[in-house]
């Protein structure tokens, strides 16, 4: 996926300014920044939730920014995962997790089921297939989410802040399920306030500072030798 010069402006408050950013197949990239930053923007204009206002979007060769492409079919093909409320509370979790396989992709419902409670299984929630999200802790809803989004094969996973509604004890399971999703190959683009988890997890780190990517590094370099100013300050806040 990459993003070519986008631009997204919310009345006369300009979000992101020339934005340009590549995610190669199999890569995790970790998106950090200042509350503000643009990060969710960014995220929401590329999973195309979000129309943007001058630039290029692709999912492959496709330019999905152009206007005459099926944003259905686009957003079908990716896997989003946002801070908090991501799963439908009128559905069960195996509701949750097969409804797109079912309605957008057209799998039998026995196909698509078997296939959620094995996801379900491998993430330690094939006991709660059954139940509603409100019974579920917060990390369970989060893992929950995470496969609903996973459930049909996405090219890329959007993830952002996912950990953040949630109580620290929580935070851990939900980063390993990242992790795993990772050593498998995924290709990630995650917003995360996880400044660890990113050094330990990415393959690179993209810093925005006010809707400009000013450094986009390996993890050693973007943490270790920050090259902006900007960059070095944020880092000092976050990890001071
Ligand atoms: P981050 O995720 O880095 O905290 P956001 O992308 O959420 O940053 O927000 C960037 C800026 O865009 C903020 O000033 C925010 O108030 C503004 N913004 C985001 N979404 C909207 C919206 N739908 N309407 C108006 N302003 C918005
Ligand atoms: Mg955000």
């Amino acid at each position: 996926m990459r993003a070519d010069d986008v631009w997204k402006s919310f009345g006369d408050r300009t979000v992101l300014r020339g934005v340009s950013l590549t995610l190669h197949r199999h890569e995790v990239v970790a998106l950090i920044g200042a509350s503000g930053s643009g990060k969710s923007t960014l995220l929401r204009c590329l999973g195309l939730l979000e129309p943007i206002d001058d630039g290029q979007i692709f999912l492959g060769d496709l330019d999905i920014s152009d206007p005459r492409v099926d944003g259905n079919q686009v957003r079908a093909r990716l896997g989003a995962v946002f801070q908090s409320y991501n799963l439908f509370p009128h559905l069960t979790v195996l509701g949750n997790v097969t409804l797109a396989s079912r309605v957008v992709h057209g799998v039998p419902k026995k196909d698509a089921e078997a296939r959620a409670l094995h996801l379900l299984d491998r993430v330690g929630l094939a006991d709660f297939a059954a139940v509603h999200p409100d019974r579920l802790s917060g990390g369970q809803q989060q893992r929950a989410a995470i496969v609903r989004a996973i459930a049909n094969d996405p090219e890329v996973l959007l993830l952002d802040e996912i950990t953040s509604a949630l109580d620290p004890e929580l935070v851990g399971e939900v980063l390993e399920l990242v992790r795993s999703l990772a050593d498998d190959g995924a290709t990630i683009l995650m917003a995360t306030h996880e400044m660890a988890f990113a050094r330990d997890v990415a393959d690179r780190v993209v810093f925005l500072d006010d809707g400009v990517i000013v450094e986009d590094g390996p993890p050693t370099e973007v943490f270790g030798a920050p090259r902006h100013p900007r960059t070095k300050e944020f880092l000092a806040r976050v990890t001071g």
